[in-house]
Parts: structure tokens; sequence; C-alpha cells
């Protein structure tokens, strides 16, 4: 393990429960705990986060309306704004951004919260803090796998629905309308098929994903390629598809929803983990059908572009920027190393974070010093002035003297006004 300068954090380095397993936190869920560390609502937190990088702060928009814990661009920002703020990686595990470009939003989000009891009673029974996992905002997820019972979405005690988050106060496990215990639930026993989705989606959410926008196109190819020998018509029809859809995914840029990837994994024998991780290669369908036998020619995995950087190397790269000369902003880092600025944040916090300060430190003096430097050239041109017996001058007489650089110094005319007054009284 390395250890890099970590400046201190704005808010709580909380740890958010389960990434790289099924029972991961959602985002939603992660705030509403952040938010109670520092005593404050969820409502006061996103607003002051929202403030904090001069964002509008609208009253009447409340903080569970957001897309939080989905597959969107929004989601993805909060996740890297609170990895920024809390110094704690990897917050966009808590949603499901990390496959917005693999897996279209119809069908995606549920219509109501859904919880499973038996996950918060475990978590009270075992002294853990209970909290909401991210597969019970996934849709098509209807039963808990670990628990083999189907997902509730009404209180025990007061019989009301949508009441495990929408609040500006939030004690995830706990009814936002009457205070109850939500794992108080009775829950029906799970139906084989049911479970059968709640542990793929599971195993998905437990792995990021590494096919890239890029490969999502080769990797459907491959996926037709297999499951219908490469013939579009053949594989729509065998597995439900319409051939539109089908056509859609193929020359549109159409995204499969999960509902989609469900049908290929499961007529396909292959994990949606396996399938998102590019791992197809070594894919053998089920039962092979007769048309299967026929050679399929080149490798079908052939230009599936992997994302998987090196982050061991990108963060010994940012480490190395944190000595050059000139400090270095953390744009210009984004740009060197081909990575999203967000996700410096997101994967390697420290060092963003640590080259960050350092270029802002570097900011600030450089402007003190430009500062310095413009008000010695306006006494400078004033005393000339004088010297030379004129008695009125104006900052605009003084800003035509100056060159052209300094000019352009942000207010500038400011800084004249100021000097020139403290240099003539
Ligand atoms: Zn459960
Ligand atoms: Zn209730």
């Amino acid at each position: 393990m390395h250890r890099t300068p970590n400046p201190r954090t704005t808010l709580h380095a909380l740890p958010p429960i389960g990434i790289g397993t099924p029972e991961v936190e959602s985002l939603t869920s992660y705030i509403a705990r952040l938010a109670h560390s520092h005593s404050m609502t969820a409502q006061k937190l996103t607003d002051w986060v929202l403030d904090h990088f001069g964002e509008e702060v609208c009253a009447k928009y409340a903080w569970h309306q957001r897309s939080l814990s989905g597959a969107s661009d929004q989601s993805e920002l909060w996740a890297s704004r609170l990895a920024e703020l809390t110094g704690v990686e990897n917050l966009d595990r808590l949603t499901l951004s990390p496959w917005q470009h693999l897996v279209g939003t119809p069908g995606l989000a549920p219509k109501s919260d859904r919880w499973c009891p038996c996950c918060l009673a475990e978590d009270r029974e075992e002294g853990r803090e209970p909290y909401l996992r991210l597969a019970w905002d996934v849709a098509p997820v209807t039963v808990c796998s670990k628990h083999r019972v189907e997902l509730v979405s009404t209180c025990p005690h007061c019989e009301r629905s949508n009441v495990r988050n929408r609040a500006s106060i939030v004690v995830p496990g706990y009814c936002t309308h009457c205070g109850g215990f939500l794992g108080d639930a009775q829950a029906e026993d799970a139906t084989p098929e049911r479970l059968w989705i709640a542990r793929t989606v599971g195993q998905m959410l437990a792995k990021a994903p590494q096919v890239s926008e890029e490969g999502r196109l080769p990797l459907i190819e491959t996926v037709i390629e297999r499951m219908a020998c490469g013939r579009m018509t053949q594989f729509a029809s065998r597995y439900g598809f319409s051939k539109s859809g089908v056509s859609h995914w193929l020359n549109n840029g159409g995204l499969p929803n999960l509902k989609a990837w469900l049908t290929i994994g499961l007529h396909g024998g292959i994990g949606l983990d396996r399938l998102f991780a590019g791992e197809v290669e070594d894919w053998v369908m089920p039962i092979d059908p007769p048309q299967l036998s026929i050679d399929l020619g080149s490798s079908p995995r052939a230009g599936i572009v992997s994302r998987e950087l090196d982050w061991e190397a990108i963060r010994a790269e940012l480490r190395k920027m944190l000595l050059t000369l000139t400090p270095i902003s953390i744009s210009e880092a984004a740009q060197q190393l081909g990575v999203g600025r967000k996700h410096l944040y997101l994967r390697a916090n420290a060092e963003a974070r640590a080259l960050a300060e350092r270029h802002s430190r570097y900011r600030a003096a450089q402007g003190e010093q430009s500062r310095q430097k413009l008000q010695a050239r306006i006494a400078e041109i004033l005393d000339e002035r004088l010297s030379d017996g004129y008695a009125g001058i104006s900052a605009r007489d003084v800003w035509e003297a100056l060159d052209e650089d300094t000019r352009k110094a942000p207010h500038v005319f400011s800084h004249i006004s100021e000097i020139m007054r403290s240099h003539l009284t």
C-alpha cells in the first residue's frame, strides 16, 4: 500500500457498505447516513453540496427526487462530488452509472421504494447500521437472493408506501412516516425465476463493467454470433425480441435494457458480470443447438475494447505530477492521462485532491504576485506623470500606459483605482 498526503476532507470519510458484493449500498442510503453523521438532514446536506459547487439550490426540489442511485450522468456527478468532499473512492459503484453506456434506462427504475425486511432485520440483529441496498432500486429485481423472499414496499406499521427514504430526514431502515422499523414486515417466498434474476443482477452490481462504450457494439455482435450464428432475424425471433429493436442496437447505438440483457444471460447461460467484463472468449452456450456446430470463423471477441485502466500506474503518474516545478491543475492532469476528471476523483482520490490543492495554492500565490507587480507598475506610471507636471490623471490613462498583458489582468480597473487612491492621498 502506498500513502500520499491526503488533504483534510470537507465531509466525513464515511466508508460505504458492501462495494464489490451483491449487497452493495445505494448512494441514496450513503447520503442519508452521511447526513446523519453530520447531524444534518439529507435535504440540508444535498443543498449544501450544491451550494458548495456553485449550483443553484431549488427549495422546491426534494433531495430524494434527484437521480442519485440510477444510471445517469446525474448520479455519476453526485458520486464524484461526494468523492471530492469525503475523500472516499468508488462512490459511483453505489449507483448504476457505471453501466449507463451498456444498459438502457427503460424499465430500470422501480415505481415505488422496495426493501427486504430480512436484510434490515439482520443488520439490526447483528449490531450493524441498517442500510439500503442498490439492488432494491433495480426494477427487475423483485426478491432478495440472500433471504429468498419477495421485496416489500409498504410499512408494516402504518401500511403506507414510499416511506423508505422520501423525506428530508431519513434513518435507513425506519419508516419516514411513522418511524416504525421496516424490517418488521412479513415477506412471501420467492420463486426460482425471480431468484435467478436477483442473483444475476447481484453479481452484476458486485463487479464494475469493463466493456467500454466503443466495446458495446462488438459485444452485441458477439452475442448474436454465439446465440444465432450472427443472424439478426433468427436471434430476434428465437429469443422474443422485436426485429426493429435488435436493428436499433446494431445500427443506431440503441442500448438493450436490463430485461433484454437478462434474456440474453438466461438463454446464453452467461452472467451479466461476465458479459460486461467482456469475458466472452470461453463462453459456451448451455445446450448446443445444431446451428451452432457451424464454424464461427474469426474470433467474435475481436474489437471489444476493454476500458480497464491501470489505476496503480495512473496513481503513480499523478504522484509524479505532484512534484512538477509548475503545479498543474486536475483538468490538465486528466487531459494528459486521458482519464476524466470525475474518474480521477472517484478512483485516485487522495492524489487528485492533493494535486487540486497544490494547484489552488499556486494559483493564489500567483495572483498575489501579479497583483504586486501591477501595483508597482501603476505606482511607477503615476510617479512619471506627476513628475511630468500632470496634476490630473484618470484610471483610463493609467490603463492605457500599461503593457498589453497587464491590461488583461482580472479586475484591472478596480486595482488601478485602489492603488491610485492610496498613492494620491
Ligand atoms: Zn434480504
Ligand atoms: Zn410506517
